[in-house]
């Protein structure tokens, strides 16, 4: 369960970029963050996942404010999420094998286990075939399977993914989504940006975002 209780986000300069935003996400819900670009959306998937504090107001993690966690419960919280974040691409000078397998070796995991868990990770992506390839010989929809692979081979709780189909052609998006919600459905919890609104149908949840302010949100009536 992830509660934002009267969250408000100030960067340096004065930027207001979240104003009092409140709202819950249950455990297995898929919710879509949606909203204009500049709203928020990214803020607020950084808050959750430790990298940004909110400068008032409460974010609890499983009952837990995280402004209150030491410096060994924000890596802790981490190892719950699977994230996939603007400006953490793949190591282009590693296969995609090793990019899959690094989040189980930055843990401390051993390489067999890594290397059985990042395959499996992959065959559920349906990426198997490309572990010994190269990100860059890979197209963009390739690309953000391998990184979805990534997010999920700790066996995350959560899945946090930023803006997963910019830049995607309609085919591959829909691709990416169809592989999140088949996480969700095994019981992970999936909070997905978008500007993009046509994928809106999938979600249990749409919370909208404009200028930092939920300004509108609504439970799908097929919530699955
Ligand atoms: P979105 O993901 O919806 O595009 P962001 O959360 O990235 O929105 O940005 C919200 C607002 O906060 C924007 O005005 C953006 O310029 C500003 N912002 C984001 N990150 C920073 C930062 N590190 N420092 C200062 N301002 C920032
Ligand atoms: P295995 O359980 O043998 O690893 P699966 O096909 O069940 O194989 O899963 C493939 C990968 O997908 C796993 O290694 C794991 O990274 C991820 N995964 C599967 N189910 C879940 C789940 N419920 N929560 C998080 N990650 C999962």
């Amino acid at each position: 369960m992830i509660e934002f209780q009267n969250v408000s986000k100030t960067y340096a300069g004065d930027i207001a970029a979240l104003r009092d935003v409140s709202f819950s996400v249950g455990d297995g819900e898929l919710v879509f963050l949606a909203g204009p670009s500049g709203a928020g959306k990214s803020t607020l998937l950084k808050m959750i996942a430790g990298i940004e504090k909110p400068s008032s107001g409460v974010l609890l993690i499983n009952g837990q404010d995280i402004s209150k966690l030491g410096a060994s419960g924000i890596p802790y919280l981490r190892r719950k999420l699977g994230l996939i974040l603007q400006g953490q691409g793949l190591l282009l000078d590693r296969d995609v094998l090793s990019n899959v397998m690094l989040p189980m070796i930055v843990i401390g995991e051993s390489t067999d286990d890594a290397r059985t868990r990042a395959i499996a990770a992959l065959e559920r992506l349906n990426m198997l075939d490309k572990a010994d390839a190269y990100p860059l010989a890979l197209s963009g929809g390739e690309q953000q399977r391998v990184m979805i692979a990534r997010a999920i081979v700790n066996r995350p709780q959560v899945i946090l993914a930023d803006e997963p189909t910019a830049y995607l052609d309609r085919d591959n998006a829909m691709i990416v989504i169809e592989a999140l919600r088949a996480f969700q459905r095994s019981g992970v919890t999936c909070i997905i940006s978008s500007h993009d609104e046509q994928f809106l149908d999938q979600a249990n949840r749409v919370i909208y975002l404009n200028k930092g302010e939920v300004t509108d949100a609504w439970t799908s009536a097929n919530a699955a």
